[in-house]
């Protein structure tokens, strides 16, 4: 079945400038800004500006030019939050999606989150 894109979703009205955000940068087809309830001293999220609902959705029907942007801009986001595991010490990057993923807005967007160890990536039930 296709994905269908909910354009009342919170990301969708940030793009549109319905709701504020902290923005950390942006480029022509991506936005990233601070999360509004931080699990880390660094919790960016990076999002496409086109309306794709998760990592998979984009990587398989975003055009090239969406997906370079994006790609780059993460790497962009982590240098300039100091959490390249190059030069600083890390981070992770999570995109959950769906139900099983536990996604809460169904837009795609990649965490960013650093500037502390964050244990293991999933505890077990
Ligand atoms: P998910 O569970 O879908 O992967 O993560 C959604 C994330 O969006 C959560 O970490 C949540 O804190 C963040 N979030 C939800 N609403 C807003 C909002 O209005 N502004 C910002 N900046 N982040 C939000």
């Amino acid at each position: 079945m296709p994905y269908t894109y909910d354009d009342q979703n919170i990301f969708a009205k940030i793009l549109r400038g319905e709701i504020p955000n902290k923005t950390v940068m942006e480029t022509e087809h991506t936005l990233a800004f601070e999360d509004i309830r931080p699990q880390a001293p660094v919790h960016v999220l990076v999002i496409p500006k086109g309306p794709y609902v998760t990592y998979d959705h984009f990587a398989q029907e975003a055009s090239d030019a969406e997906i370079v942007d994006f790609t780059r801009t993460v790497g962009a986001v982590c240098a300039k939050m100091g959490v390249s595991a190059a030069e600083a010490a890390g981070c992770r990057f999570i995109s959950n999606a769906g139900d099983h993923g536990v996604q809460e807005v169904p837009h795609l967007h990649i965490h960013i989150l650093g500037g502390r160890p964050l244990g293991r990536m999933l505890a077990r039930d």
